[in-house]
């Protein structure tokens, strides 16, 4: 296949790029740089079958020659790239699955989003199952992100209905691994970045929020599964195995060996405003249609992540 791959100097566009080239495909990795590194691609450079455009997706996407697919994974994803990015969140999610979108019906490309558990909200079903519709604040600050995923989730409906483009859409759930960004505030990397530096991890309120942590190859395999399915309709991707994230705080400092202390902090900016109190995927259908279920445990991901950060802190 040919492939073009949005966001594909992001952390989870980056180990796709990686996957569909060890898949013996060509890939076309497309990036603004806005959250996005030349780092996390540098070593494909010179790769045969790799090509890097810098391009915004949410204008006009042009690309030369046949595509088989194009998986639209361009967009901020982390809690304060929404409070510093709001605009381009909300338009890479609408006016960039757009483009996306309009490029793989031109192609005759089979498109893939990259949708996300935020569609969920602060969900009221729980674990969440692909039927449930969510409960999302339009207004807050998540908002930004989560409704230009529903948007884009409608979209791509629309044109699997109306222009019979074949469409596949992930949501996507807590995913970590090597790549992710040291300063993007997630709780993987502030928790793990605090333990090596010796500094408190800061859990935000009272800490019994829960999530469920996926590892990147994990991810990457549910994806690539989909994507060569026949399923339309949204599939959950992610690890079911819940915790709180007092408990997380407590796992990273006892796997980083650090002498760290944990604080409970209520930050005054918007930084927890409509933060989800659980999130659990219910990965039924994942399993019953792909045959897929996550194989790496929590320590032995979190291992690996903190390899990645060690050097870099
Ligand atoms: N969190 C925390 N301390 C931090 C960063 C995040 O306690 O330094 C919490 C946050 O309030 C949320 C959870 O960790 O309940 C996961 O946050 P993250 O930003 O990683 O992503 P989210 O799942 O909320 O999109």
């Amino acid at each position: 296949m040919r492939v073009l791959i949005t966001g594909g100097a992001g952390f989870l566009g980056s180990h796709l790029c990686d996957r569909f080239l060890a898949e013996g495909h060509t890939v076309i990795a497309m990036d603004n740089l806005i959250t996005g590194k030349t780092a996390n691609i540098e070593h494909l450079a010179g790769h045969e079958r790799f090509l890097f455009i810098k391009h915004d997706v949410t204008n006009y996407i042009y690309v030369e020659g046949p595509l088989d697919a194009v998986l639209h994974f361009a967009s901020p994803a982390s809690p304060i790239d929404y409070l510093e990015l709001p605009i381009p969140t909300l338009k890479v999610g609408a006016l960039g699955t757009h483009k996306a979108l309009g490029l793989a019906k031109a192609k005759g490309a089979r498109f893939l989003l990259a949708s996300t558990s935020e569609v969920y909200g602060d969900p009221l079903i729980h674990p969440q199952t692909e039927d449930y519709w969510g409960n999302v604040n339009p207004i807050g600050p998540r908002g930004v992100y989560d409704e230009a995923k529903r948007f884009a989730e409608a979209l791509t409906m629309a044109y699997h209905r109306y222009h019979q483009v074949d469409t596949r859409i992930v949501r996507i759930f807590n995913t970590y691994g090597p790549r992710m960004r040291l300063e993007d505030g997630r709780v993987v990397p502030n928790f793990i970045a605090q333990a090596l530096r010796g500094e408190p991890l800061t859990v935000y309120g009272d800490g019994s929020q829960t999530r469920s942590f996926c590892y990147v190859s994990d991810l990457v395999q549910g994806i690539y599964h989909l994507l060569l399915s026949n399923e339309v309709e949204p599939v959950n991707i992610g690890n079911p195995v819940e915790m709180t994230i007092l408990d997380f705080a407590k796992t990273i400092v006892e796997l980083t060996g650090s002498q760290s202390e944990i604080v409970f902090v209520r930050p005054t900016d918007m930084r927890i405003k409509d933060d989800p109190k659980v999130r659990q995927p219910d990965i039924s259908k994942a399993r019953r249609i792909l045959n897929w279920k996550p194989k790496v445990s929590l320590h032995a991901g979190l291992k690996e992540t903190i390899t990645y950060f060690k050097p870099r802190v």
